[in-house]
């Protein structure tokens, strides 16, 4: 049965290509009806915050991508990868070296003189007719992993295609410190064996850490996940995005107002392709994913694509809904939205209009507060043609029944009496009651406001 993972490390908030490659572990388990684990991988304790951790399971809650097991904490799973070790140095596939800090510092010295590439040199791996050296007293050596000198280890990349390494690129790599503690690329293995974990879909910053880590797989006889490297998120102009100047964080895309399934859509659409098709619901993507079209090489984040998926969300999402998100963006901005009718009618009368949830709280705030027009717009729209029939409108608004359809002909009625064209009435009136010309139809605008605030703004 399948079984994928995600396994990131808790060192911040998480990243939107960390959010890709874990929609990805979920979608593929889901298609193949198998499991997803989440493991925390807490082993850098310089690194690691239990904030970050928080940070995981909120963008994880909030994006829906639920597990089947887990959580799974390196950090609790100390006394397996001991037994692992113990029984890695019994069995020769792994052995101890005392080399100090200050000998690997003149052997790479040494190496880089000779013009070679520093590398360890194996004085401590045993080697049948090999002496090796006396132990010295009072020092705890670390464990390294004892690398096959010759041969090729190699994967078929579900993404990629085939990788190859040669085992003589690669070093008897430490897999415990002297303290007794494993390294990142031991536990990883330890987990992906003991968790049952049969696909393997990660960043391929990891590229590099696979053929090791198949070596140590191999070397305990553990059977062998199959391999997907997912290429990294670029910016628009294929730069690097970066902490300092982009939005990394999956939950920056919350604070900008973007829907969830939206993210999601958005990022699974990004580097893999079903046809053309760019909007897709959760079922879809489960259905139609395969990591055979994941691309392998690298894509580029397109806020406006992103907005435009937003967008198509937002007009699908209920008025209700919408209420409940645009409330803390109004909130956030001092406004207070204690008329739960009107936010629901202004909702309404806006949710086609706008790309994110922020777009919508600045478009519907005039509801609740009164937002001045540029004096640019009130110029060139309340003119002194306009503004006597402005005032007609008010009076005859101010006795009639408040509907969209009683106000919709007393506009007309008042636009016939004055000869002025619809829009040279309409115009003026939306920039003083909503302080921008660009509203929708302004009758039913102008129904959802009480008309005690319409009949202010428009004597302002
Ligand atoms: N913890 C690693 C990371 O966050 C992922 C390791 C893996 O998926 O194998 O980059």
């Amino acid at each position: 049965a399948v079984r994928t993972r995600f396994a990131p490390s808790p060192t911040g908030f998480l990243h939107i290509g960390g959010a890709r490659t874990a929609l990805f572990s979920y979608a593929y388990a889901r298609h193949h009806g198998g499991k997803f684990v989440l493991r925390i991988e807490d082993t850098d304790l310089e690194r690691s915050t239990p904030e970050s951790v928080k940070a995981i399971f909120d963008a994880m809650v909030w994006l829906d991508l639920d597990y089947d097991e887990g959580p799974f904490y390196q950090m609790q799973r100390m006394d397996r990868y001991k037994v692992v070790l113990a029984s890695m140095l019994e069995a020769g596939t792994a052995y101890k070296c005392y080399c100090s800090k200050e000998e690997l510092e003149t052997m790479r010295a040494e190496q880089e003189a000779r013009g070679e590439k520093p590398r360890y040199d194996r004085r401590w791996r045993p080697e049948p007719g090999k002496v090796l050296p006396e132990p010295p007293v009072g020092v705890d050596p670390v464990i390294r992993f004892r690398t096959p000198l010759t041969g090729v280890v190699g994967w078929d990349d579900m993404v990629k295609g085939r990788i190859e390494f040669s085992n003589e690129e690669l070093d008897d790599l430490i897999i415990a410190r002297p303290d007794g503690t494993p390294t990142y690329n031991f536990c990883v293995v330890v987990d992906d064996w003991d968790m049952g974990i049969t696909q393997v879909i990660r960043g391929d910053d990891h590229v590099n850490n696979t053929p090791r880590q198949i070596n140590i797989l191999l070397a305990l006889n553990a059977p062998l996940p199959q391999y997907g490297h997912v290429p990294m998120i670029l910016r628009e102009d294929g730069q690097k995005m970066s902490k300092r100047y982009d939005a990394v964080s999956v939950m920056q895309y919350e604070e900008m107002g973007i829907l969830p399934e939206a993210l999601l859509n958005y990022l699974a659409r990004l580097g893999w392709g079903h046809g053309d098709d760019e909007l897709f619901t959760r079922e879809q993507f489960v259905e139609w994913f395969d990591t055979r079209n994941v691309s392998g090489s690298p894509s580029r984040f397109d806020l406006g694509k992103l907005k435009w998926v937003n967008a198509h969300y937002i007009k699908q999402s209920s008025v209700e809904r919408l209420a409940g998100l645009v409330k803390p963006f109004l909130v956030a901005s001092e406004v207070n939205v204690a008329d739960e009718a009107m936010l629901l009618a202004a909702v309404a009368l806006y949710k086609d209009r706008v790309e994110t949830i922020k777009d919508l709280a600045e478009q519907v705030k005039f509801f609740f507060v009164t937002v001045a027009a540029p004096q640019e717009l009130l110029d060139q729209h309340l003119t002194d043609a306009a503004k006597p029939w402005v005032a007609v409108l008010a009076s005859k608004l101010s006795d009639t029944e408040w509907t969209k359809e009683a106000i919709a002909a007393l506009m007309k009625a008042v636009v016939a009496e004055s000869g002025l064209k619809f829009p040279q009435l309409a115009m003026p009136v939306r920039a003083l009651v909503c302080g921008t010309t660009q509203t929708p139809s302004i009758d039913a605008v102008l129904a959802a406001l009480p008309k005690t605030v319409v009949l202010a703004r428009l004597a302002s």
